[in-house]
């Protein structure tokens, strides 16, 4: 084995290249891979190599012996050498601000059981009619002008949801678009504020016309391998991308109309306050009886389930109950991973990554970059 810490700098930004060999999920154990550490990790991921049982080939400073593509980890390798994920005939702004398409509601119910904090609402717009027709693709969002005008009498400004249908249109027929949407609401000086957009959609009758814009978004698409694998990681609202991909994976007569045979494997996070909060739950139920090689789902339910620590159980805690079988995930090349919701779940998330990570020998400063460059790491937060 050949180790070289060697370099004119002794600070702590230097950056390693270890290759080693027999170490990492079985399918990575017989390759030479190389592992790009932090000098402050070097020590513990020497020690995490050598307790199970993987060999170290060499050590060298990354400026000295930059890893060949070749070399880096599984999970830094784009699936292919195209785009894991097609953007060609990904439609975009179709319908500006100026100039929005009129649609109309055709229903709007709320997606909450008795006792759910707040409001929710699954709302669906007929889209026919538009010249050109807007369509869609999973993983987009549209925006929406609310009716009225804002504080100083100009129109209010759109508002961006997450298109929670396919491209198909609950009804199938290719004519609608759906919309998860929660109700904003916030105390403030003893009063209680009703977000704009959030009100008007959820309190909207069908029938009424509603000002339509996009559709927009290229982050959260998804891969066209029908082999890949998609981790998903929703809060709340979050979960409308993911209601997408699921009804395009697993729905029987969406999938019968898209073609698009899915044989990879989905896993659903699912944030939640109670489980009364819980969205689209019976489907998921559902895909998961139907699909149990497929489809896992996992809910985390903050005000009802315990941590290890006895604190609330959040996402980020199931990912870290999790984390080893996440990052053997993540090793494939072919795993995708989709994140939405709030964006204050970005933060915990990233901490249970990055100890996730390091479990494995792995950093996830350098990781997650990686993977976004692969399109594999997908986040939409707002
Ligand atoms: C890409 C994208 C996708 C989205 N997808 C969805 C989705 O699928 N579903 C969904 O429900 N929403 C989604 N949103 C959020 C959505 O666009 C709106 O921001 C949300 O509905 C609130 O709009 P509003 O008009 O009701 O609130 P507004 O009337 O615009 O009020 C929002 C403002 O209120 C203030 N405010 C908010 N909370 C507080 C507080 N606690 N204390 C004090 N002030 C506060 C802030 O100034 C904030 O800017 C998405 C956003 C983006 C960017």
């Amino acid at each position: 084995m050949r180790v070289s810490t060697a370099t004119s700098s002794r600070s702590d930004s230097r950056v390693f290249t270890v290759v080693v060999q027999g170490y990492g999920t079985a399918q990575a154990r017989n390759a030479e891979r190389s592992i790009t550490v932090p000098f402050v990790r070097l020590q513990t991921v020497m020690q995490s190599i050598s307790q199970l049982g993987g060999k170290v080939l060499s050590v060298t400073p990354c400026s000295e012996a930059p890893a060949p593509a070749a070399a880096k980890p599984a999970a830094t390798k784009p699936a292919t050498t195209k785009p894991a994920v097609s953007h060609a005939d990904v439609p975009v702004n179709l319908y500006k601000p100026k100039d929005p398409f009129v649609g109309s509601v055709t229903e709007n119910y709320s997606l909450l059981a008795e006792g759910a904090i707040g409001r929710v609402n699954h709302i669906t717009f007929d889209l026919s009619g538009g010249d050109p027709q807007l369509h869609y693709v999973e993983g987009q969002s549209i925006g929406i002008i609310p009716d009225g005008a804002d504080a100083n009498g100009k129109p209010h400004k759109l508002r961006l949801y997450s298109i929670a249908s396919t491209r198909h249109g609950d009804n199938l027929e290719g004519n609608t678009v759906s919309l998860c949407v929660r109700q904003l609401q916030y105390e403030k000086d003893g009063e209680t504020i009703n977000g704009v957009c959030s009100t008007f959609l959820c309190d909207i009758e069908p029938g009424a016309k509603v000002k339509i814009t996009g559709p927009v978004g290229k982050e959260m698409l998804l891969p066209d391998d029908e082999e890949a694998n998609v981790i998903m990681l929703a809060t709340g609202t979050g979960i409308a991308p993911m209601r997408t991909y699921l009804r395009r994976m697993f729905e029987p007569a969406e999938r019968e109309k898209n073609g698009w045979q899915f044989r990879g494997k989905a896993w659903l996070f699912m944030g939640v306050p109670t489980t009364a909060n819980l969205l689209y739950d019976d489907d998921f139920n559902r895909y998961q009886a139907e699909f149990p090689d497929n489809f896992r789902y996992t809910k985390a339910i903050s005000r009802e389930q315990q941590n290890p620590s006895g604190g609330r159980m959040y996402i980020q805690d199931r990912v870290s109950e999790n984390a080893e079988e996440i990052f053997t995930w993540i090793e494939n090349p072919k795993t995708h991973v989709y994140m939405c919701g709030l964006r204050g779940m970005e933060p915990g998330i990233d901490e249970a990554m990055t100890a996730a990570a390091a479990a494995k020998g792995l950093d996830w400063a350098e990781l997650r970059p990686q993977l976004k460059k692969a399109e594999r790491w997908h986040v939409e937060t707002y």
